[in-house]
């Protein structure tokens, strides 16, 4: 972060500006922008933030909001100057603008990502203030500033280099070796001008030779129950959620990459979330997987049978079926290639269900007696079907496709180009059965339902609750600050200071305590 911040200073782009920060003079403090409250200009949401309106996503400056308040004590804030480092973005505007052109075309940025950076370029790129007065945060290299800190518009992306050094010294081989490694990076659109913008703006400024983002993955919003997810309000799921009401991550992870807002805006629906798991993770999937290993356990002493690649017969177009599994395999892996996960995640479950065709009519005891050379073929190329299943769930649902690999008693394999149903061959012993997957329950759908979205007037008596006794904790904090800082004048030499009398109360005769208290 350092080494950044000050190539920048060197090659010229910082540079200290004095701007108006609000200043609450109730608490003696200079606010956070996202500290300041007020109605949003843009679309009239009267509970925006000093950076940022939720409710339309403008990214805003405190002082544009209509009825500014202190997030503290409510006081109307007051622009009080303060000398702080910008980045200019201005200085920097070609370079980024023409890594972008390339990037954008060797990188298939999905659309979004791709409109909302060029509407900033297009928009003209303007200095940006990097320093905030603020006690908690990276410490601004450079004298005078030390009871400043640099803000997280700046360091934020930053940070996965950080993490990296943290981990390794060797992470230039990662970070600074752009001829070698594609940056791939996921995220929000509220996220986008951080990582299109402002973090290879950074990097392109030192002169340095920078591992840039390659492909830009970004999605719109995921909703909850056709209303905003809201961890204020307590409406909606959460990762502590998650991981209190005991579904495995592989359901979660399915469920939210089948459901990823790739093009557009998705809902979270508990009702879709339970039919995932039943009739596709389970119904689909599951059942394909452990159906063939219970069968090849009970009925062939888990033993891989003789059977061939090429067989054919009239009952059943089994050249054709492969040719079919093919097909989709390329599907899958077009779609991968170019970060398109939840059509990726549809073509797996496609290949799936070709499992499930081909076990149909043709999987029990009746047709292993009458048609043992099908029977065994078909168990054969479903076993390595289930092997293909496991390599293509691994990237979604790893604890899935690490259970069939124990159950197949065999290895993940790489994804192959074109498959070739033999890599489990003929004598080879497989593991015991397990359950990829269990149902649940319909009833349960109700349930979150109440748990999680609540009802308008328990959860609202239950935010005002929440937000009194937040108010009331940060008003004593504030006073304490306030306290600290700036005592009041006069406090120190007339009306005795509470805090000294009581620090000093041990040591101090009680006689000298209590003198001034009887003025
Ligand atoms: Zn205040
Ligand atoms: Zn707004």
């Amino acid at each position: 972060m350092h080494e950044i911040f000050l190539k920048l200073h060197k090659e010229g782009f910082l540079e200290e500006r004095t701007t108006k920060q609000p200043y609450c003079e109730k608490h003696d403090s200079f606010l956070a922008d996202r500290f300041v409250e007020g109605t949003c200009p843009k679309c009239g949401y009267d509970d925006a933030r000093g950076d940022q309106c939720d409710k339309c996503g403008s990214l805003l400056d405190p002082f544009d909001l209509i009825n500014p308040k202190c997030k503290v004590d409510g006081a109307a804030p007051v622009p009080r100057d303060t000398a702080h480092i910008f980045l200019r973005l201005d200085k920097l505007q070609g370079e980024i603008q023409t890594w972008f052109e390339k990037a954008v075309h060797d990188g298939s940025w999905s659309a979004n990502g791709v409109a909302i950076t060029k509407a900033w370029l297009d928009r003209g790129l303007e200095g940006r203030s990097i320093t905030r007065d603020l006690k908690w945060g990276v410490s601004v290299p450079l004298p005078g500033y030390e009871k400043k800190v640099i803000y997280v518009w700046f360091d934020a992306c930053i940070g996965y280099p950080s993490i990296t050094a943290n981990y390794t010294d060797e992470w230039e081989k990662w970070w600074k070796n752009p001829d070698e490694v594609k940056l791939y990076q996921f995220l929000g659109k509220d996220n986008v001008p951080f990582h299109t913008v402002i973090f290879p703006g950074s990097v392109l400024g030192t002169k340095d030779k920078w591992t840039k983002l390659h492909t830009l993955s970004t999605t719109e919003y995921l909703n909850y129950e056709n209303t905003k997810f809201s961890k204020s309000r307590g409406v909606g799921v959460f990762g502590n959620n998650a991981q209190e009401i005991g579904i495995p991550a592989s359901v979660w992870r399915y469920y939210l990459i089948a459901n990823r807002p790739e093009t557009g805006d998705t809902q979270f629906e508990w009702q879709n979330f339970v039919l995932a798991n039943n009739s596709e993770l389970l119904a689909n999937f599951g059942n394909f997987v452990n159906r063939v290993v219970k069968f090849v356990n009970a009925k062939l002493d888990g033993t891989v049978p003789e059977f061939s690649a090429s067989y054919a017969d009239d009952s059943f177009d089994f050249p054709g079926w492969i040719a079919d599994v093919n097909k989709l395999l390329g599907e899958y892996i077009e779609e991968m290639e170019s970060v398109k996960l939840k059509a990726s995640l549809a073509k797996f479950m496609e290949i799936s269900s070709k499992g499930n065709l081909l076990l149909q009519y043709r999987l029990d005891n009746a047709n292993l007696v009458a048609h043992p050379e099908r029977t065994k073929t078909v168990l054969g190329l479903a076993l390595n079907l289930a092997s293909l299943l496991a390599s293509l769930s691994s990237p979604f649902v790893p604890a899935a496709a690490e259970s069939i690999v124990r159950q197949l008693n065999s290895k993940l394999e790489f994804i192959p180009e074109t498959w070739d149903p033999e890599v489990l061959k003929p004598g080879h012993k497989i593991g015991k059965a397990e359950y990829l997957f269990t149902r649940i329950d319909d009833k349960k759908v109700a349930e979150w339902k109440e748990q999680f979205g609540g009802t308008q007037e328990s959860r609202a008596a239950e935010v005002e609750a929440k937000r009194k006794k937040q108010e009331e904790k940060d008003r004593k904090k504030a006073k304490k600050a306030a306290g600290r800082q700036a005592p009041a004048p006069g406090a120190a030499d007339g009306a005795p200071l509470e805090t000294a009398a009581t620090a000093d109360i041990k040591t101090l005769p009680i006689r000298e305590v209590l003198k001034p208290e009887e003025k």
